[in-house]
C-alpha cells in the first residue's frame, strides 16, 4: 500500500498527540461537521480551488486523517496522477481508507503512515502539499515545514489550513466561549470525550497567528508566501512556493 516508502518512528511528544487522535477517530467526522456547523467544508473547498492541481500531478495531504482532501484531488489527478494521505495515527488512516474505498477512490492513493517532521519521501517528489488542521498538532513545526519543502518539487506548492487569529474583539470573545465551553461539553455529548476537545482548544491558542506562520514559511525556504483569512481569521490559509 506504499510507494516503499518507509515508515518513520515517532517521537514521545508526537506519540501522544496520536494517542488524541486515535481516541476521536471513529468519530472524527462527524464531530467537524458538529463543531464547525459545517463550514470546515468551505474552508476545504477553498483550499482545493487555491491548490491549481491539475490531472497526472502528484499530490501529499499531509496529516490527513480521514481524508476529506485526499479523496477530492484523487478524482481530479486522475489515473496518472497520485494521492499521498500521510498521517502518523493509524486509526485516523483506516478511517481515512475505508471511507475513500466506500466513495469508490481506489488505485491513485496511497496511505503512508508518517511523522511530518521527517518524510519518508524523496526530494523534488511532489507538486501540492496540503496539511489541513494539522500542522497545529506538529511539536517541532520548523522541521516539519523544511521536511516539506525538501518533498516537494520546484515550482510546486504547499498549503497550509489551520486555525488562527481572529480579525476582531467580538468575534475573539465569541469564539473563546465557543472553544473553551460548548465544544468540550458537545465532545463530551457525542463523543463521550472532553478532554481531547479541551486539547484542541488549547493547541488552537498555541499555534503560531498569521504573520508569524508566513515567516516560518519564509525561515523553511518557501518563496512568494501569502495567506487568505477565512471566518474572519478564525482559520487561514496560507501558500508558499518553492522556486
Ligand atoms: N486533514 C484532516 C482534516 O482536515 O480533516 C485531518 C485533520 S486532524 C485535526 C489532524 C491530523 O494530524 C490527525 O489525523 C493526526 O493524526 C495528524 N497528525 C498529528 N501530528 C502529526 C505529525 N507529526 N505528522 C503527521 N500527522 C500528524
Amino acid at each position: 500500500t506504499d510507494f516503499g516508502y518507509k515508515t518513520v518512528p515517532t517521537s514521545e511528544k508526537a506519540g501522544m498527540v496520536a494517542g488524541v487522535f486515535h481516541s476521536v477517530a471513529a468519530k472524527y467526522d462527524l464531530m467537524n461537521d458538529l463543531m464547525s456547523m459545517g463550514i470546515h467544508r468551505l474552508w476545504k473547498r477553498f483550499t482545493i480551488d487555491l491548490s491549481g492541481v491539475r490531472p497526472g500531478q502528484k499530490v501529499l495531504d499531509l496529516a490527513g486523517g480521514t481524508g476529506d482532501l485526499a479523496a477530492k484531488f484523487a478524482r481530479i489527478v486522475g489515473d496518472n496522477g497520485e494521492v499521498v494521505l500521510a498521517d502518523i495515527n493509524d486509526s485516523m488512516l483506516n478511517v481515512g481508507k475505508e471511507k475513500l474505498r466506500n466513495l469508490g477512490i481506489v488505485g491513485n492513493v496511497r496511505f503512508v503512515q508518517a511523522n511530518a517532521e521527517c518524510l519518508p519521501f524523496p526530494d523534488n517528489h511532489f507538486d501540492l502539499i496540503t496539511i489541513a488542521f494539522g500542522l497545529r498538532n506538529v511539536t517541532d513545526k520548523a522541521a516539519a515545514l523544511k521536511s516539506m519543502q525538501r518533498v516537494l518539487k520546484p515550482g510546486g506548492r504547499l498549503l497550509v489550513l489551520e486555525f488562527s487569529k481572529p480579525q476582531n474583539m467580538l468575534l475573539t470573545q465569541a469564539y473563546d466561549i465557543y472553544s473553551f465551553k460548548v465544544l468540550p461539553a458537545m465532545g463530551k455529548l457525542v463523543a463521550g470525550d472532553s478532554e481531547s476537545y479541551q486539547y484542541l482548544a488549547e493547541s488552537i491558542r498555541m499555534h503560531p497567528d498569521q504573520e508569524t506562520l508566513k515567516s516560518m514559511m519564509f525561515d523553511a525556504g518557501f518563496d512568494e508566501v501569502e495567506y487568505h483569512n477565512l471566518t474572519g481569521g478564525i482559520v487561514a490559509l496560507h501558500r508558499g512556493f518553492k522556486f
